[in-house]
């Protein structure tokens, strides 16, 4: 990480800001890769996709109804239909070449090539539906109910451009435009670990003394929310050695780590710190926030990774490689760095951190931008408090609608009930220590 941009004396608070920034500044894309339109759906675009043909390409009917010439229905009215004969039928589909005769007209459908000939198209409502003669009871100006090539867009025009992620609409003029595959950012794989002696897997019996592990699944569950792969791994005791074999276990399925728990400033038994803090590539701060103030974020390298098993099943994957039996293990280089987050332990910490700061990271490895929460203005219901120094992310209410927010009571960081009573955070700024009813508030709505 990126330690020497914003120094911090121990103790001394970093803000919300310097600590993304690094965060951001750390974090490489990952490397485009090119997948089948059907798989691309939420991924980010990592190429301009551009038309390379006219949209629409060949001219062609608006409406179910009949080819003419303007000058044929120029006297049409309600009160003197002009009848034409009908010559030929044309249905969306039909690539045959048609041509429409003077003093004729030929049944359209919708989406069907124009006639050669045609100067516009009579929608059904406007005639008697026949199919061997039709009465037509209005005339049509040159170009009536016509779609012309290149009227969506001109061949060579961007249609979505690198870096957006893909919604359903961009899926659909991407494969309007005939693109069965594109170029985009893989899926982030993230792997979850949580670090806990008092941790015990949900359904399991338990003892006071003990809890249920919640983050870990939280944090699964926000990082596929996210748009990531995520795993979630078995619950590391609180044993310094045991956390770097866990951590390094994983590395090779990983783009990005998320740890919980240890990292407080409660020494010996923050384990995770301890374990990690020897690599020397991982900053542990203070951040000036509230839920959320101890924070590690940097780098593992997957070299660092004394086991031998790994690379015993790597050399075996790479002599089957070379005898074409299996294709190459993309493990990665052992040089490269796996950014890593090791979150604080309670709940509405992690809560908070991962939504701050990994959100964006996992933007980042996909070289995109608009991973941050949705953030509003909304008036507050009740008054609150915050501490001095510290932005203070506070569970609320929002009624969006009416532009409220209720804080919710409870705010303490291990209430995970509160948690799973919030649908949005108010933020309150370093400087207040407390708000009003009425006041205007920022509040970022939970995804
Ligand atoms: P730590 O950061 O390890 O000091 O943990 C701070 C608080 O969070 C303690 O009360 C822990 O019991 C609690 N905690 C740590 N990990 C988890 C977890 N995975 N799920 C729920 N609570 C946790
Ligand atoms: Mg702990």
């Amino acid at each position: 990480m990126n330690q020497g941009r914003v120094a911090t004396a121990p103790g001394e608070l970093i803000s919300v800001e310097a600590h993304l920034a690094d965060i951001l500044a750390t974090i490489r894309p990952l490397a485009p890769t090119e997948l089948s339109l059907a798989d691309a759906h939420g991924l980010v675009l990592a190429e301009d996709v551009a038309a390379s043909y006219p949209l629409p390409l060949f001219d062609n009917s608006a409406m179910d109804g009949y080819a003419v010439r303007v000058e044929d229905i120029a006297s049409a009215s309600e009160e003197n239909p002009v009848t034409l004969p009908v010559v030929a039928e044309v249905a969306a589909g039909d690539t045959g070449a048609y041509s429409l005769p003077e003093g004729t007209a030929i049944r359209i459908m919708t989406g069907a090539m124009l006639p050669y000939g045609t100067e516009a198209v009579v929608p059904l409502e406007w005639t008697d539906g026949g199919s061997a003669r039709v009465a037509i009871r209005g005339k049509a100006d040159y170009g009536h109910s016509v779609r012309l090539a290149g009227g969506d867009a001109k061949a060579g025009e961007v249609l979505v451009s690198e870096g957006t992620q893909l919604r359903p609409m961009h899926i659909a003029v991407i494969a309007a435009a005939g693109r069965g595959a594109v170029l985009v950012r893989p899926r982030p794989r993230v792997v979850v670990l949580s670090t806990g002696n008092e941790l015990a897997e949900p359904g399991a019996p338990i003892i006071p003394g003990r809890i249920w592990d919640s983050n870990s699944f939280m944090l699964t569950a926000a990082a596929r929310e996210a748009g990531c792969n995520a795993y979630r791994q078995a619950i590391v005791p609180d044993n310094p050695d045991e956390v770097l074999p866990a951590i390094e276990d994983q590395l090779v399925r990983a783009d990005l780590m998320i740890t919980t728990g240890g990292v407080s400033m409660g020494g010996e038994h923050d384990v995770v710190k301890a374990a990690l803090q020897r690599l020397g590539t991982i900053a542990f701060r203070k951040v000036a926030m509230q839920p959320g103030m101890p924070q590690g974020f940097g780098t593992v390298a997957l070299s660092a990774a004394p086991d031998p098993e790994p690379t015993a099943r790597r050399s075996i994957i790479g002599r089957l490689a070379n005898r074409g039996e299996v294709t190459e293990d993309p493990a990665r280089p052992a040089d490269e760095q796996v950014p890593i987050f090791t979150l604080p332990g309670n709940p509405v910490s992690a809560y908070v951190s991962f939504q701050v700061f990994a959100r964006p990271a996992i933007g980042a490895l996909q070289a995109y931008d608009g991973m941050g929460l949705e953030k509003i203005s909304a008036e507050l219901t009740g008054p609150l408090r915050s501490p001095p120094g510290r932005r203070s992310f506070l569970r609320g209410v929002l009624d969006r609608p009416r532009g409220r927010v209720t804080p919710l009571t409870g705010q303490g960081s291990h209430q995970v009930a509160t948690l799973g009573k919030a649908n949005a955070l108010v933020i309150v700024p370093e400087w207040v220590v407390q708000m009003a009813e009425g006041e205007s508030a920022d509040v970022l709505v939970l995804p």
